[in-house]
């Protein structure tokens, strides 16, 4: 059985793209988010997640706890304290989740 190196990939946008290794993230979605996102710092999996929940502008993760945000997919904890350091710079803070 001979293995391809390469596989061919359609990604959620319709992109078909070419990857050896097991990353599926498409290329031409990672350049368009990174001129279009507004916090281009986040990776890829990150900004998917928010992207999925509705979430175009910073101020829209201030109704969000930093739990709740950790459960979405793509999210982990760097990207919390990115998005926590993107917040505070615009005076604004992740929602505190009640005691
Ligand atoms: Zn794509």
């Amino acid at each position: 059985m001979k293995k391809d190196h390469s596989h061919t990939f359609t990604c959620i946008n319709g992109h078909v793209f070419q990857k050896s290794s097991d990353c599926r993230s498409c290329p031409q979605c990672a350049e368009m988010s990174k001129k279009t996102f507004f916090l281009p710092t986040l990776s890829a999996p990150a900004q998917r997640a928010l992207q999925q929940k509705g979430i175009h502008e910073l101020r829209q993760l201030s109704e969000w706890s930093a739990q709740e945000i950790l459960q979405w997919h793509g999210v982990g904890p760097s990207a919390i304290a990115k998005i926590h350091d993107a917040l505070t710079a615009e005076g604004l803070s992740l929602k505190t989740t009640k005691a």
